[in-house]
């Protein structure tokens, strides 16, 4: 089925009866699901399997979302194929609190808001081809994957590197701080870990 009304469940046995669950898994083709190095192919379902639970006048929808997506390696500009899961978990009330919780529409919920965020959270924002995808030579354009070049790597700075590990993929909202600050730290050692000797004694 296409479009939201594909992910508009009827709950009225769940509000009638707190405490009573229910599983169900849905399909829907939903569109315009991009972020910046992927997306969901716009033909391509997106599957829903959600576990439903009434909590006092509330509906808690518990689960997982799981899509295809493609896009570009960003070392090579080679095209990058996958499937995502990632989880879903939405609370549906009458009063909806603006921002953390969904409406019920009468006995209804609509599950495509949480599915298309979770989706959005799911795709990789700088895809690679393989782990050790070599890239394009930076001086002449060759895929180094397919053919050695010969062009010289070794005035490539080293300090470059750590720049490298800085890519969209680590900048996650979760651990952007930490991932950031250890990482300048570590640059400012010029990339070595020093351990500093912790010689503090506790006085008193
Ligand atoms: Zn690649
Ligand atoms: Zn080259």
């Amino acid at each position: 089925m296409r479009g939201s009304r594909a992910l508009t469940l009827g709950v009225a046995d769940l509000l009638r009866n707190p405490g009573q669950r229910r599983d169900e898994a849905l399909e829907a083709v939903l569109g315009d699901l991009r972020v910046l190095g992927s997306e969901v192919p716009a033909d391509a379902p997106v599957r829903l399997e959600v576990h439903l639970e009434a909590v006092g006048e509330a509906v808690v929808v518990r689960g997982s979302v799981a899509a295809p997506w493609g896009g570009e390696c960003r070392r090579c500009l080679g095209p990058v194929r996958g499937r995502l899961a990632a989880p879903v978990l939405e609370i549906y009330e009458t009063h909806p609190t603006d921002g953390e919780t969904q409406p019920l529409l009468g006995d209804c919920i609509d599950l495509e808001p949480v599915a298309r965020e979770s989706v959005l959270l799911g795709l990789p924002l700088a895809p690679l081809c393989r782990d050790d995808c070599a890239g394009l030579c930076p001086r002449c354009g060759t895929d180094r994957n397919q053919t050695p070049c010969g062009c010289p790597t070794e005035d490539v700075d080293p300090r470059w590197s750590a720049l490298d590990d800085l890519r969209l993929d680590d900048l996650r909202p979760d651990d952007l701080d930490d991932s950031a600050s250890s990482r300048r730290a570590t640059r400012s050692f010029g990339g070595e870990r020093h351990l500093l000797p912790f010689t503090a004694e506790r006085t008193g």
